[in-house]
């Protein structure tokens, strides 16, 4: 790791102190650290309590940690720079991300321009182009965990929990199904084997729901949810997208496509019409 406490033997209570909640998932509590020496400087610390693990969450958390310290560093995805494993909890220090969650985002912004979306959607698809190049599968895509760099800029993005990732060296390498309903991709939801075009699936989702400001698939339970992606039919309603270009809903089309063969890949999203259109005809669209 970049910080040597834990390696030196050094405890978690003797080098950070805890402040306030940063967020909560289903597995952990994150807050805010302040490292004892380095002063001045606070992180992200995910906290991660033992005696509720099971065998599934230490398997994931192996994975997590195994993918967060092979993962080359990139200016888009949290980093991971220790990890105190000790009797009751294990700490996990993260770069601290500032801006909150793209959700609350969404929530309160109730929907992105077009041209907004792009800038957003570009730097999100440079951050996974980076993970499955270097075969890392993100499994876990979704807005609550992207976070937003800071309160004013609602493009800037770090891509965080790696809880579900894991290795996938070949477009079939995985079989856990996991995710969020939502955003799960139907090879998962008809337990085809799968690789790293599920999270392609998944920001089509985040996109479609960034721009139109409602979910693609939704249904009143996950079970109604599956039903509408295993259709994999979608709508872009004439209210919301009507005034969005071809080339956009092009691109969400491509992401969200049933045949994960033929799905577009964050790469090619990067070198598809819409990334390269005049922002200032997006502007004027939206
Ligand atoms: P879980 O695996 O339990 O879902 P996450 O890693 O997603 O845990 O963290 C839970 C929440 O904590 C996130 O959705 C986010 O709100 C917040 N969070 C996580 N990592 C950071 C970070 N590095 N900086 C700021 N907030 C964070
Ligand atoms: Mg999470």
């Amino acid at each position: 790791y970049a910080f040597d406490d834990s390696k030196n033997g050094k405890t978690f209570a003797e080098t950070y102190v805890l402040d306030k909640d940063l967020g909560r998932g289903a597995f952990s509590v994150v807050k805010v650290g302040h490292h004892q020496q380095k002063t001045g400087e606070s992180f992200a610390i995910k906290i991660i309590t033992k005696a509720e693990m099971y065998d599934f969450d230490k398997e994931c958390l192996k994975n997590e940690l195994a993918v967060m310290k092979r993962l080359p560093a990139h200016d888009h995805i949290v980093q991971l720079y220790d990890v105190f494993d000790e009797t009751d909890f294990v700490h996990l220090i993260l770069e601290k991300v500032d801006g909150g969650e793209l959700l609350d985002r969404l929530i309160n912004k109730e929907n992105y321009t077009e041209c907004e979306a792009r800038d957003l959607c570009k730097i999100v698809m440079e951050a996974m182009t980076h993970c499955h190049k270097n075969k890392v599968a993100h499994r876990d895509i979704k807005p609550e965990n992207i976070l937003m760099a800071s309160e004013t800029d609602d493009s800037t993005i770090k891509i965080a929990d790696f809880g579900f990732a894991k290795f996938c060296p070949e477009d079939d390498s995985l079989k856990t199904q996991c995710g969020s309903a939502m955003h799960v991709a139907p090879e998962i939801l008809t337990k085809t084997p799968y690789g790293t075009s599920v999270d392609c699936w998944a920001l089509g989702v985040v996109i479609f729901t960034c721009i139109g400001g409602y979910p693609p698939f939704y249904g009143n339970n996950n079970q109604e949810t599956f039903k509408k992606i295993l259709k994999g039919e979608f709508e872009f309603t004439e209210e919301s997208f009507g005034h969005i270009t071809q080339d956009c809903q092009d691109m969400i089309t491509g992401l969200l496509t049933m045949d994960m063969k033929d799905r577009w890949s964050t790469q090619q999203c990067l070198d598809c019409a819409w990334m390269k259109d005049d922002p200032k005809m997006l502007k004027r669209n939206s």
